[in-house]
């Protein structure tokens, strides 16, 4: 989403807007009116991120700080539908004459933040970044915790920047059994679990991201990402495994959100031997 959205560095804001929207309106703050007065004539000066949140930062020390959650979406053009389109920042100098938030359930957010701010409500409970994070600093921050490994990679307090999918594929790759208690792990699987976090977000990234079979998310051009033909295991259940060729994918539920793992690849105790 960051480097889709990266063409509007340089642009001014014109003006931001609620485009009318019959749905439940998403967490917007401040209020329009007051989002709009702080950010009318004022230049974009760079597009980061905090974990799973997109920073659009502005000059004068203010950001807008957008998280999707589960189907939101940043968008330079052409929106999926216009029923939810939930915010319209008109753009000029630049590239692009407009940026889009859409969200078709409405759990993202929107917010115009000063870097204080940031530090304080962000930053302060945000584990080390997910691209970033050393064996040692994501072991040591989960290596006593009886919880299941799953669970804990989704932790943004522990490790920030994971989602469920990335989660179930990180564990394939690593051969580890999500059901794993993170005091059970090895010192070997907890080098095994970083590498691929490294490597299974690098990879999504390069491919712009999983457009799963309900078609939700989209690039910042409304086109599909690619790495949902990469998936080992995620959206797969009832499929041969395409690593070992003899587990069949099976579809757990840890935490209210569903999991994937070939049970061959990644059994409880050991590594198999595809994997050495
Ligand atoms: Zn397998």
């Amino acid at each position: 989403m960051r480097r889709g959205i990266l063409p509007i560095v340089g642009s001014r804001i014109e003006s931001a807007t609620r485009p009318p929207c019959s749905r439940r309106p998403i967490l917007l703050t401040p209020r329009i009116d007051a989002f709009d007065r702080r950010l009318r004539g004022k230049r974009i000066v760079d597009v980061g991120r905090r974990g799973k949140r997109v920073m659009i930062h502005i000059e004068q020390g203010q950001t807008i700080v957008i998280e999707p959650r589960m189907t939101g979406i940043v968008l330079l053009a052409d929106p999926p539908s216009t029923e939810h389109l939930r915010l319209r920042i008109t753009l000029s100098g630049g590239a692009n004459d407009q940026l889009l938030f859409w969200d078709r359930r409405g759990l993202g957010t929107v917010r115009l933040m000063t870097a204080e701010e940031i530090e304080t409500t962000i930053d302060a409970k945000l584990g080390v970044d997910a691209l970033i994070i050393t064996v040692d600093e994501l072991r040591s921050r989960l290596c006593q915790s009886k919880r299941v490994i799953k669970v804990a990679l989704l932790d943004q307090a522990a490790i920030a920047g994971v989602g469920n999918i990335y989660a179930a594929e990180i564990l394939f790759r690593s051969g580890v059994d999500p059901r794993t208690r993170c005091d059970r792990l090895s010192r070997a699987q907890w080098q095994r679990i970083t590498a691929e976090t490294h490597q299974v977000l690098d990879d999504a990234i390069r491919y712009e991201g999983s457009t799963l079979r309900d078609g939700t998310y989209r690039n910042a051009i409304n086109g599909e990402g690619s790495y949902q033909s990469h998936h080992g295991v995620y959206d797969r259940a009832g499929k041969a495994c395409h690593r070992c060729c003899e587990g069949e994918i099976r579809r757990i539920i840890q935490a209210q959100r569903s999991t994937f793992f070939c049970p061959v690849c990644q059994r409880k105790t050991g590594i198999h031997r595809s994997l050495l």
